[in-house]
């Protein structure tokens, strides 16, 4: 069993696809072990991306991170960070393939729907970066 981080992100959360989302994940075996929406700030979207901060596109990640609520939600079930990307589909809608949550509810790579831990090690970093132990159940 494994668990990883998804991030419903201000795009989706604004569209109200919530639900059909969380319907992805529940109708492919991932579980929700926890669950919280929230407004990320300056300083949270920046930590959470620091990998990113000599990217040209940085800025504009925190900018669009901080633009509205986002859920998040710990996943888990057999394989569950693989499954999760998979179920994402690639960065860029436009690349996505069809079926996946980004080919369905995103526009552009900026506004890309969701977020997925990419490894084992990065999901326990950021599920300890939003969740205390006891609210993973
Ligand atoms: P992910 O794991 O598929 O989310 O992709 P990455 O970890 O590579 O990038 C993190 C996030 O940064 C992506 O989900 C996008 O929202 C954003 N991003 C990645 N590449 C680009 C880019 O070339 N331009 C812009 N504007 N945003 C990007």
């Amino acid at each position: 069993m494994e668990q990883t981080l998804s991030i419903i992100k201000p795009d989706a959360v604004a569209k109200n696809v919530v639900g059909k989302i969380i319907d992805r994940f529940e109708s492919n075996n991932l579980r929700v072990a926890a669950i919280k929406k929230l407004c990320l700030t300056n300083e949270d979207a920046a930590r959470f991306y620091a990998v990113h901060k000599e990217r040209p596109f940085f800025n504009d990640l925190v900018k669009f991170m901080t633009s509205g609520a986002v859920v998040v939600l710990v996943l888990e079930g057999e394989n569950a960070v693989a499954k999760n990307r998979e179920l994402m589909g690639a960065t860029n809608p436009k690349e996505a393939e069809k079926g996946t949550i980004r080919a369905d509810f995103a526009e552009s790579i900026d506004a890309n729907a969701v977020h997925g831990s990419d490894s084992l090690e990065n999901a326990s970093i950021e599920i300890a970066f939003f969740f205390a132990k006891k609210e993973v159940a």
